[in-house]
């Protein structure tokens, strides 16, 4: 007869049910293929819109994978709880670090431990500005996991004992973490080689030079009246290079003189300096 699982202790023993799965896909995911854990209380909310288009199809051919650890079968009692009110009052619930730690524990189960090479990161109005250089470091790395809030937020005491790094995607609140989760899987992997076919075209794009992306345009050359600037019709390829240089130093300089400043001071330049366009 096969002993009864050990909760002896208040050891946590791991079900099988509660392994992490690889949910998104059948098929087997390429050896070492960047992977992506997401703790949440709605794991139906993934892949979401990952699943569609190019990202979809890289996360179908394995290039990537996605596994979502529901917090739910760690809660509490026959409920099953997984939040509770916070200490010294006040509106909302807290997630609770019990049940986070479990979930943790479970995540980290076959990731390094340098956290370098497998940041954990927990989606937070509080935390660092997401940027592209975030999602360029992350996109090299083994993989994440990502811990997605709800209600007022998680015990304090799990981002300080499992030293979790808090990322915002802006000054805004947003319900619960899934969402953010989604938009930083999705800045990250589109970085991965192989996941865009045409790798050159994350170069060139906003951010990765400092500055913001020239306009595009494309058929029908005229439209309600509308010209395409005559430059990108020309064929001449240093023209239209310079052209479209100029146009994002001058969008970039209007729309985000905090990013201009950096980009001046990266590459020399004044930011006062006038603009021949
Ligand atoms: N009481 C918290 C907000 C909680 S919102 C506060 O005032 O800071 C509920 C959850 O949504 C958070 O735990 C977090 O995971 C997620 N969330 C909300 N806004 C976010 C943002 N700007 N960036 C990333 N995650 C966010």
């Amino acid at each position: 007869m096969t002993p009864p699982p050990n909760r002896a202790a208040g050891r946590l023993s791991i079900s099988a049910s509660l392994k992490p799965r690889e949910l998104m896909t059948d098929t087997p995911r390429l050896k070492d293929a960047w992977s992506v854990r997401v703790l949440t209380l709605f794991p139906e909310a993934f892949p979401g819109t990952l699943g569609l288009s190019l990202t979809g199809k890289a996360l179908e051919q394995g290039i990537w994978a996605l596994e979502t650890i529901d917090l739910r079968p760690f809660g509490q009692g026959r409920h099953k709880n997984v939040d509770d009110t916070p200490a010294g009052g006040g509106a909302g619930m807290v997630l609770r670090a019990d049940v986070l730690g479990q979930a943790l524990d479970m995540a980290a189960i076959g990731t390094p431990a340098d956290r370098a090479r497998w940041p954990v990161i927990y989606l937070s109005p509080r935390g660092k500005p997401f940027d592209q250089s975030m999602a360029q470091d992350w996109a090299k790395a083994d993989g994440l996991t990502l811990l997605c809030g709800r209600f007022e937020g998680v015990d304090q005491r799990v981002i300080d004992h499992y030293a979790v790094q808090e990322v915002s995607l802006g000054d805004f609140v947003l319900t619960g973490g899934e969402i953010a989760a989604q938009a930083l899987i999705d800045a990250t992997v589109r970085l991965i080689p192989r996941v865009l076919g045409n790798h050159q075209s994350t170069q060139e794009e906003s951010f990765s030079e400092g500055l913001l992306e020239h306009p595009q345009y494309t058929k029908p050359a005229v439209w309600e009246g509308h010209d395409i600037p005559e430059v990108l019709l020309s064929g001449h390829h240093g023209q239209i290079s310079s052209w479209r240089k100029a146009m994002a130093e001058r969008l970039t300089k209007e729309r985000r003189p905090d990013l201009w400043r950096a980009y001046c001071a990266a590459h020399n330049r004044d930011p006062d300096e006038d603009q021949e366009l």
